[in-house]
């Protein structure tokens, strides 16, 4: 069989529908007095949307074959995502054969080298690379694992991300990691917080289940290793992203700060093989934590797990569900993953893409085998209203 062209690249924008994991209503633990780089400002430290984390959208690709299969995906973007897509990257797609991803991808980095390299514009090219991995798979009738090399395993585990790590224990989930709520600008009184909520968590779960810190950026070298050293007690597994992303050096140093046996994880607003180049070369980390729908898709993050790999660098990708599923049950080196407890008590398991996404799988027991439906095994919802702000 000849393989099928690529026909139509369209991108849509949607509010809400969980791609962004930012459209919280009022009192959702994800957006309740989260430490933040906003934080030193009094009056951005309450909300995350208050600094506007909510204000790009979630963008959805949709990338149609000449045999009319269309494959796509959802991540970061909104409208800026969608017009980057529609006047500037449909040309390297469209007229190509289905399978040609990697002169595709490269054409995507390159053309855009002069405004893009991290941050939306890769956003976008990892929903472009995502979408084409789905219709490879649908063309293909096989699960996007597959495409990948297969299974090593039969089966996910999963640690929780949320405010009730003691939930997340009954559930059945291997650790659960926290929000810090309180950065440095909180002081000594922020800092007792932090350590008093680390230790009434270990009370309830015991000594034998993970606990770890996410900083999503908000700390300085000084504050971070003052945090894991007064943590050790607590038994912390690890501490998360502490500092902002450029920060390589402070990174470095940390790592080496931290107690023994703790360990420091980052890169979840890392993009490309060459921001996680810098991060493995200078020994930033103990687990890089990409995530596929914002550091260059699939086709970038098999690059970047095989750099992690020859430097004995363990790759658990930031949440992203189907996108990130497909592919740590590929790898060794993986051999983990994370949930996002979307339920705004963190009490119960809902999927991560609710409502935009149908047929997504969820951990059950904190464990799940990767479904073999076709591409990444997800529908778009049609009672979710997609919005084409420009076209080609
Ligand atoms: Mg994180």
């Amino acid at each position: 069989m000849a393989m099928p062209t690529i026909k139509q690249v369209r991108a849509f924008t949607v509010r809400g529908g969980g791609a962004d994991y930012h459209d919280q209503a009022d009192g959702h633990w994800i957006d309740d007095h989260i430490s933040t780089p906003m934080a030193r400002y009094p009056e951005y430290r309450q909300s995350r949307r208050s600094f506007g984390i909510d204000v790009l959208g979630t963008l959805v690709v949709e990338v149609e074959a000449s045999d009319g299969t269309v494959g796509f995906a959802v991540t970061t973007g909104g409208e800026i995502g969608a017009f980057i897509v529609e006047k500037h990257l449909a040309r390297f797609l469209e007229g190509q054969r289905v399978t040609d991803i990697e002169k595709m991808w490269d054409q995507m980095y390159y053309a855009t080298l002069y405004y893009g390299r991290k941050g939306v514009v890769l956003n976008t090219i990892s929903g472009v690379d995502l979408a084409l991995w789905d219709l490879l798979g649908k063309l293909r009738q096989e699960p996007v694992y597959q495409l990948l090399g297969g299974p090593v395993r039969d089966e996910l585990v999963f640690y929780a991300t949320g405010a009730r790590p003691d939930l997340a224990k009954e559930m059945g989930f291997i650790g659960g990691k926290l929000p810090l709520q309180h950065g440095p600008a909180e002081g000594e009184e922020g800092l007792r917080k932090n350590i008093e909520t680390l230790a009434t968590m270990r009370e309830r779960v015991g000594d034998d289940f993970w606990l770890m810190y996410d900083c999503w950026m908000s700390l300085d070298v000084r504050y971070a290793t003052r945090l894991a050293q007064a943590a050790q007690e607590h038994k912390l597994k690890w501490l998360e992203e502490c500092l902002p992303p450029d920060d390589y050096w402070g990174y470095a140093e940390l790592r080496k700060n931290v107690p023994r046996g703790m360990l420091v994880t980052t890169g979840e607003h890392e993009a490309t093989r060459w921001g996680f180049r810098m991060l493995l070369e200078m020994g930033c980390c103990d687990i890089i934590q990409p995530d596929v729908n914002w550091c260059g898709g699939m086709t970038e993050l098999i690059k970047i797990s095989a750099l992690a790999d020859a430097h004995n660098v363990m790759v658990v990708p930031h949440g992203s569900s189907v996108y990130s599923y497909h592919f740590v049950v590929t790898r060794h080196n993986s051999p983990f993953a994370e949930f996002l407890m979307m339920a705004p008590k963190a009490d119960e398991v809902v999927p991560m893409f609710t409502p935009l996404l149908l047929d997504e799988p969820v951990p059950e027991r904190g464990r799940l085998k990767v479904p073999e439906t076709p591409g990444f095994g997800v529908r778009l919802n049609p009672d979710c209203k997609l919005t084409r702000p420009y076209s080609h």
